[in-house]
């Protein structure tokens, strides 16, 4: 099975729309892709009276982006995996039940941060207990920009702190193109990092790099679609110098693990009473 970890869509509004997704599944599927992670939905808006931009969404944001995931997963559940969308910076309380709305009694599997707040902050360490808690996964945007970081972005050397700080929780750390050979160092210390191959364009010896460095176990493979081209970013991945059982591990295997997909199916959840 090949899962590919790093997908979004962009609804205007957070609205569920059948032809993006139909286009999106259509895309993957020509390209050999069995299954995707959604993260979030990508939209411009405006900063808010409250001062919330796309880069830090509001509360009312972050909720429209997770109630899109949990429509996309119940729609197609046999393609789509989603995460639950947050923003460290509210009030924990909001972000605790959030994660109770969406993973615990709704059909999301794992929690995705950006570039609300660094990784370092401590106002991320509530919800990544709770991660610890449910065992679920925690993908988390990095990138080394030598032009200077975009927000709250965080570094991988600020991923590894948080790796430091919550050893229990399976981190996916985003761009393995945007935080290359420094990157991969940067994380080789935490075994609960995995490093996901999205991020720019391929470059020539840098998946080998990080199977060689971390281990093939530690690496999975990312499009960051609609950004980027499903199977040029899968081209990075079979068209690297490293086994065919490494292969296997990078485009699937390693996924299936962090996600659980082996665990017992859902409560059957009726569309109703999700989106009620
Ligand atoms: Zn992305």
């Amino acid at each position: 099975m090949i899962i590919d970890v790093h997908v979004h869509t962009r609804s205007p509004g957070h609205r569920y729309d059948p032809e993006e997704i139909a286009t999106s599944i259509r895309l993957a599927r020509q390209a050999g892709i069995d299954r995707v992670v959604q993260l979030h939905n990508l939209v411009r808006h405006p900063a808010n009276a409250e001062g919330y931009t796309e880069l830090s969404p509001s509360p009312a944001v972050v909720q429209q982006s997770n109630d899109l995931a949990m429509r996309i997963v119940a729609e197609h559940p046999d393609f789509y995996t989603g995460f639950c969308y947050l923003n460290p910076a509210h009030d924990p309380d909001f972000t605790l039940a959030e994660i109770e709305r969406c993973v615990v009694a709704g059909n999301l599997r794992g929690i995705k941060l950006w570039i609300a707040v660094h990784a370092t902050d401590v106002r991320l360490d509530p919800l990544m207990q709770r991660a610890a808690e449910l065992d679920i996964p925690v993908l988390h945007h990095a990138w080394y920009k030598a032009d200077g970081q975009t927000g709250n972005e965080s570094t991988a050397a600020e991923i590894a702190d948080l790796a430091r700080r919550h050893p229990r929780v399976s981190i996916i750390m985003a761009h393995l193109g945007g935080v290359r050979w420094r990157g991969v160092l940067d994380i080789k210390p935490y075994p609960n990092v995995v490093v996901d191959t999205s991020g720019a364009q391929p470059v020539a010896g840098l998946v080998e790099y990080a199977v060689a460095q971390l281990g093939p176990e530690r690496v999975v493979y990312g499009s960051d679609w609609p950004l980027r081209n499903y199977a040029v970013q899968k081209a990075r991945v079979t068209g690297a110098k490293i086994s065919d059982r490494a292969k296997a591990g990078i485009l699937g295997e390693n996924a299936a693990r962090l996600l659980h997909l082996d665990r017992a199916p859902l409560p059957a959840v009726t569309k109703e009473k999700q989106y009620a």
